[in-house]
């Protein structure tokens, strides 16, 4: 990445011990655990903060991670505003099978939509802490990684000037179509990818849940899937092709397509309403193999990224962001370099637990449809062992909910 003229065209230049870049729940989550000890930092995002503040994405916490916010002060709304979930529903072969995760496991889902998360936390990082913060930054570029020196820069908004920042560390937090990711050194920095050859239509309707619970369907014509997201917004997602435009999608084929996948024998009626987003996703996912290079630290989905198909990406990354938050403090206060150095390691254990629990989980949701008896027949056991063994139904619990020790 170094060049004769790493910043072309720079202007002004400035100091920071971090930069941030990318102001998701990984950026905001390390700049808040930054701020909170009095380091000196910079989030850098090439969005507005209106537009991140209602991006609507995920919508599922698990309980280690509110109480990882709650211990860092960040969870100011949350115990207001967030629905605690304690079990989902199985549809499948016309008949509804609850699967009670709390009884078993004694640990809740926490139903709080992303930008509640992101709201709050730009709130705590900027507003409270007084961390520095810039909006509509443009082609943010890096360089001198592998020196104690590195620098990040960045296109003012305002001026269109070239701002070069000095920092001792880059968090590298600005997610699946970030920049930092392509600056790992090739090579060094393995990536390895996954693709489950199934898209996913994913859907926000103007409509109350039509379940108290988050409801998996599987049948013969594809995967659905309902979860609350609120009082009056509900999530869908249907099965499609991979490369589906959702302009093939009208309002009446997307309610026909969920009432038939979602239908089961004493399931209450689907509630209908405008749809308010309709996109479709490639389920596919990627993990780096180290997620250090230099004083380059790379979390959340700039990292790895893990299908929505178990609802793993905003956990992970905010347990990714607890790690590298706290360990940029230990070694930017106290010169411990431990945490740092056991960073990757530690992230990426939970990250493969998740992939793998995302394949097992997927062929349930795709092997109905497949069209192949053998994976057909494959889903059906798993299904059943689920709701005949109570040590299945809790193993898959402990994965749903994030608590399965990862060694
Ligand atoms: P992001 O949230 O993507 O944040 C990265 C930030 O960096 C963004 O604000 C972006 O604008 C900014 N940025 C990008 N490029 C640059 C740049 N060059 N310079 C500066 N800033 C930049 N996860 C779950 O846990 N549960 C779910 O139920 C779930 N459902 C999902 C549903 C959908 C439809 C989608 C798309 C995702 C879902 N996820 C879910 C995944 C979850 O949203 C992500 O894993 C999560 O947002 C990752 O957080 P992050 O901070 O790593 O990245």
């Amino acid at each position: 990445m170094t060049a004769a003229s790493p910043h072309p065209g720079s202007g002004a230049r400035g100091r920071r011990r971090v930069v941030v870049v990318g102001a998701g729940p990984a950026g905001l989550t390390v700049g808040a655990v930054l701020r909170a000890a009095g380091v000196d930092c910079l989030v850098l995002e090439t969005e507005s903060r209106e537009f991140i503040e209602r991006r609507p994405r995920a919508g599922v916490l698990e309980e280690w991670a509110v109480r990882g916010l709650e211990r860092r002060g960040l969870t100011r709304n949350l115990p207001a505003r967030a629905q605690r979930h304690t079990e989902c529903e199985f549809r499948f072969a016309g008949e509804r099978h609850r699967l009670r995760y709390t009884e078993l496991t004694g640990q809740h889902h926490y139903v709080y939509p992303q930008q509640f998360l992101v709201t709050d936390l730009v709130r705590e990082y900027a507003d409270v802490r007084g961390g520095a913060i810039r909006f509509g930054v443009r082609d943010v570029r890096l360089n001198d990684l592998e020196s104690d020196r590195p620098s990040v820069s960045y296109l003012c908004p305002e001026s269109g000037e070239r701002r070069v920042v000095e920092c001792e560390f880059v968090a590298g937090c600005d997610g699946a179509h970030g920049v930092t990711r392509t600056a790992l050194p090739a090579g060094r920095a393995g990536l390895s990818r996954y693709d489950y050859g199934v898209g996913w239509l994913a859907l926000l309707a103007e409509a109350p849940p039509s379940c108290d619970c988050v409801v998996f369907g599987m049948h013969p014509r594809g995967f659905a899937g309902h979860m609350q997201r609120g009082p009056d917004v509900t999530r869908y997602y249907l099965q499609c092709p991979p490369g589906d435009d959702p302009a093939d999608w009208p309002h009446d084929r997307v309610w026909t397509e969920l009432r038939e996948r979602l239908g089961a024998r004493g399931a209450p009626p689907l509630r209908e309403g405008r749809l308010i987003e309709k996109r479709v996703l490639g389920m596919h996912g990627y993990v780096v193999t180290s997620m250090v290079s230099g004083r380059l630290c790379l979390a959340g989905d700039a990292a790895h990224l893990t299908a929505p198909i178990a609802a793993k990406g905003m956990n992970l990354a905010l347990h990714d962001a607890f790690l590298l938050g706290d360990a940029l403090v230990a070694r930017l206060t106290e010169g411990d370099e431990r945490g740092l150095a056991g960073y990757s390691a530690a992230c990426l254990a939970r990250v493969w637990d998740c992939q793998e629990f995302s394949q097992w989980l997927s062929e349930v949701y795709h092997g109905t449809a497949s069209g192949d008896p053998y994976r057909a027949g494959l889903t059906q056991a798993r299904l059943r062992r689920l709701f005949a063994s109570r040590t299945a139904a809790t193993a898959f619990a402990e994965q749903y909910l994030g608590t399965a020790a990862t060694g």
